[in-house]
């Protein structure tokens, strides 16, 4: 019987397991395949407090990890396939075995829709990227491409213009989806330039980013179109196939969580990009993270103090 299990082990689930292990809550986190989560998978963290020189995202969720276990977080690399949190004791069962815990916190994250094409994985983090706060400073006065047709698109390819020479946002229909004062706003600005009805087939390159290849759908054209980087905005599945029917969701299959990321069932709680669709960065899912184990701490001792169902206590 766990007191508090942890799903995820990217900035969320590492910076609860940081606060819970330092409320002497012993902590178990389950890592899924990724220590890190999303931030390992980047090449550098420029925008993380207390890094003045840039950091490695792997590093940085290594140092997150070695933290927490400084203080006694414990950490099993197995993913959750099964959860049952309709009576208390909560249970989660892996691939590797059963846990009851008095409470829960989830933070399983996001994962950034891909294009799927050859380049992509290989520039993953270090030329295509998913996010223009964190990367676009690193393109500066340099050719961006951003994939995509709806508000994100639009978003983050007018706040690249502030880095960028150039921004051309390349979308597979010949409509976009965006609002309408995004797409005034993006036209009537000189950096950026649009094409459509075109896709892209492959990233190119050699060590960095150097072209796109596109393919026109309308008159199947191929073609190479040189940049020097890939913003890819084409929407963000949360990781949450696994909370149906056990945690509310929003329509988009987020977590809905109320200001203090308390989830429906009272003892689960979420943090991160489970939950938030907005912000997206490490730092503002760290800040969740610390939130939601502050809350399950005093779900904890208030379980204590009431003596509600424990392990003793049969459901
Ligand atoms: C390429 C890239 C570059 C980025 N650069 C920056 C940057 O420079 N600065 C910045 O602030 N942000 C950056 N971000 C955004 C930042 O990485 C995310 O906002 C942050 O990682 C979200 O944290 P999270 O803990 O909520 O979820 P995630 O990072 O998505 O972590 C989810 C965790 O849940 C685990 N998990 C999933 N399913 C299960 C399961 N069934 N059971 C158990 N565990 C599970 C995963 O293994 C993972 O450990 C970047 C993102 C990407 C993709």
């Amino acid at each position: 019987m766990e007191n508090l299990i942890i799903l995820g082990a990217g900035p969320a689930g590492l910076t609860a397991a940081l606060y819970a292990a330092r409320a002497n809550l012993s902590p178990l986190v389950i890592t899924g395949n990724s220590v890190g989560g999303q931030i390992a998978t980047t090449d550098l963290v420029e925008n993380f407090p207390g890094f003045p020189e840039p950091i490695g995202g792997a590093e940085l969720a290594e140092r997150m990890k070695q933290q927490a276990e400084r203080f006694g977080a414990r950490f099993e690399f197995d993913e959750a396939i099964e959860v049952d949190f309709r009576g208390h004791p909560f249970q989660i069962r892996t691939y590797g075995g059963e846990y009851q815990a008095k409470a829960v916190i989830v933070a399983t994250g996001a994962t950034p829709r891909r294009l799927n094409v050859p380049g992509e994985q290989e520039f993953w983090g270090r030329g295509v990227s998913v996010c223009a706060t964190c990367d676009g400073f690193f393109f500066t006065d340099k050719e961006v491409v951003v994939v995509g047709g709806g508000d994100s698109a639009f978003q983050e390819g007018l706040f690249l213009t502030r880095y960028a020479r150039r921004v051309t946002i390349i979308h597979r229909r010949d409509q976009f989806r965006a609002q309408p004062i995004l797409q005034e706003r993006a036209r009537r600005n000189p950096k950026i330039g649009f094409i459509t009805d075109t896709i892209v087939t492959a990233i190119l390159g050699e060590g960095r980013v150097r072209a796109v290849r596109l393919r026109n759908v309308k008159t199947g054209e191929e073609r190479e179109f040189p940049t020097d980087g890939v913003f890819i905005f084409i929407g963000y599945e949360p990781n949450t196939a696994l909370f149906r029917g056990q945690l509310e969701l929003d329509e988009a299959g987020y977590i809905r969580v109320n200001e203090r990321l308390h989830t429906s069932v009272p003892g689960v709680f979420a943090a991160g990009e489970v939950h938030d669709r907005w912000f997206r960065q490490a730092i503002t899912s760290a800040g969740f993270g610390a939130m939601a184990a502050m809350e399950a701490e005093k779900f904890l001792a208030e379980l204590e103090h009431r003596g509600v169902p424990t392990a003793a206590t049969p459901r």
